[in-house]
């Protein structure tokens, strides 16, 4: 008997489980990086926020949509990362007692890290081929 053996059914189930909770983890902590540079980017242009409204208010124009937006765009960013789950201790990643660390890399509970390098890459949420 020539049976073909396949050399990843040696493997057993609970590691490719471990690995498959790994990558979903990896993911998540992918998307956390992602919203904590949205935020970063929204500080990094209040300089331009704040000539912004200088240059409007210079030429009597009305200043109110434009920091509504921006308040809204950082609000938003605000909100969204705090509420950003780490995935492996299920507290706040970036919010310990009431305050948002921007500064962090890693959950302020179980300082599990942000992969570093992760900026433009393909969307996450496109179907894996298998
Ligand atoms: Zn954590």
């Amino acid at each position: 008997m020539n049976q073909a053996s396949d050399p990843s059914e040696n493997e057993s189930p609970t590691a490719e489980k471990a690995a498959e909770l790994q990558a979903q983890q990896q993911a998540i902590l992918r998307k956390i990086g992602r919203a904590r540079i949205r935020l970063l980017v929204c500080c990094w242009t209040l300089p331009v926020y704040i000539i912004g409204i200088w240059i409007l208010l210079d030429n009597g124009r009305g200043i109110d949509t434009f920091m509504f937006v921006y308040m809204a765009l950082s609000a938003g960013f605000a909100l969204d990362m705090s509420l950003r789950r780490c995935p492996q201790c299920r507290q706040q990643f970036f919010v310990k007692s009431i305050l948002l660390n921007l500064i962090t890399r890693q959950c302020v509970h179980c300082a599990v890290a942000i992969p570093a390098g992760n900026r433009g890459n393909a969307p996450l949420d496109q179907d894996q081929q298998n």
